[in-house]
């Protein structure tokens, strides 16, 4: 039975939960703050093993949306979306238009896109329901694949760290190892061998390995070997929870810069321990909001790759301010991020009851 503690306790505005036994679809949709704009946040399609399991999954989801849309400067607020089915079974279109439906009914509160086990045809199914959608195909006026602009800024926010930590201008003399050789990983590890860098690679498809390993020139390195390298900076790219107690206490990483979402297995705990351990961290969703950033843009009335580029490469000035409040104030880089975006949704929110109230004092 799922259990209501965890909204009662929770900060979201709203969560609702919905069933179709027509469709078979059981979703929950958590719109965590709407302060600074509409909710946004991807749809994850997932066999969870329990209900509370999808709840607890979403509610988090959905408030890390908050921070990473304030922190990056978008009128965005945080939202997100769980289809509790499995994607390669129970995915249907009657399935996903009733998805569209029960979008539509928070009146443009939330916006959906696509996350894990959802796919951007998928989008364009449920587009056929509710116009509250984004991530469509270029031919739908979307903008495709967001990774492009997700990799440019996590390499962006990897020259910061390195700056920051080391001094150095650029990349060079310096080793990385890179998790996860996707789509933000090999578009990564383009812009990293510009440089004379000495790149390690780790993936479990091997194949993509070896890509690396003839394009250009990595080391292979297996999970079990990857977390007693000797590297100056650990480039998460693939899953979440992979910074722990047993990693932590190994690594001799300098810097801690990747795309990867949700890498701090215990979110207070082992941030803290990262800072004590002297690890820069650069916070998972500022590094990685490249493709939130490009989402946003496909929203304006004009759509230009190059300006978006531009506003991408300012996650590298926002890591400079959290890595100096973190060094001045002695607190962990995730815990400083956390502040300066609850400071920003704050202001909105106090902003906009002060407009309310003058508009209530003109009545
Ligand atoms: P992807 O699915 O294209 O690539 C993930 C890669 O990780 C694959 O090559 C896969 O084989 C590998 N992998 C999976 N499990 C692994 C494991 N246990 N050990 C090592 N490698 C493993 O994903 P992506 O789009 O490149 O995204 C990578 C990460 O960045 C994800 O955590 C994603 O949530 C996050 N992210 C992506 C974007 C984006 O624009 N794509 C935006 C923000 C955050």
């Amino acid at each position: 039975m799922i259990t209501l503690k965890e909204i009662e306790q929770s900060t979201h505005q709203r969560v609702s939960y919905y069933h179709n036994s027509d469709t078979n679809l059981e979703a929950i949709i958590a719109i965590h703050s709407t302060a600074l704009g509409p909710s946004l946040g991807g749809c994850r399609m997932m066999p969870y093993s329990t209900k509370e399991e999808a709840l607890r999954d979403v509610l988090r989801l959905s408030e890390g949306m908050t921070y990473k849309a304030a922190i990056a400067g978008l009128k965005l607020g945080g939202g997100k979306a769980v289809i509790l089915s499995d994607p390669k079974l129970d995915k249907t279109t009657n399935l996903l238009k009733s998805f569209g439906e029960f979008i539509n009914e928070l009146g443009g509160d939330y916006i959906t896109a696509e996350d894990m086990g959802m796919t951007v045809k998928d989008m364009e199914i449920i587009k056929t329901k509710t116009k509250h959608v984004t991530g469509l195909s270029e031919s739908l006026g979307g903008s495709g694949d967001p990774s492009d602009f997700t990799s440019y800024g996590t390499y962006v926010g990897i020259k910061t760290a390195a700056n920051f930590k080391f001094g150095n201008d650029d990349l060079n003399g310096l080793s990385i190892a890179v998790q996860g050789l996707g789509n933000v990983g090999l578009k990564l590890i383009k812009y990293l061998s510009k440089y004379d860098i000495k790149i390690f690679v780790n993936d479990v498809d091997l194949e993509k390995i070896n890509q690396c390993v003839s394009d250009y020139n990595a080391t292979p390195v297996s999970s079990e070997e990857l977390y007693d390298l000797d590297v100056d900076i650990f480039c998460p790219c693939a899953i979440g929870g992979i910074i722990n107690d047993s990693t932590i206490k190994k690594m001799k990483f300098k810097i801690i810069a990747g795309a990867a979402n949700n890498i701090l297995e215990d979110y207070n705990k082992h941030g803290k321990m990262l800072f004590q351990k002297g690890v820069l961290y650069a916070p998972d969703y500022v590094i990685n909001a490249g493709g939130l950033i490009n989402i946003y843009n496909e929203f304006k009335d004009i759509y230009n790759r190059d300006d978006i580029f531009n506003q991408v490469s300012r996650i590298g000035d926002t890591l400079t301010n959290i890595f100096e409040i973190s060094n001045r104030d002695s607190i962990a880089t995730n815990i400083v991020s956390d502040k300066l975006a609850t400071d920003i949704i704050e202001k909105a929110e106090k902003d906009k009851a002060s407009r309310i109230k003058q508009i209530e004092s003109c009545e």
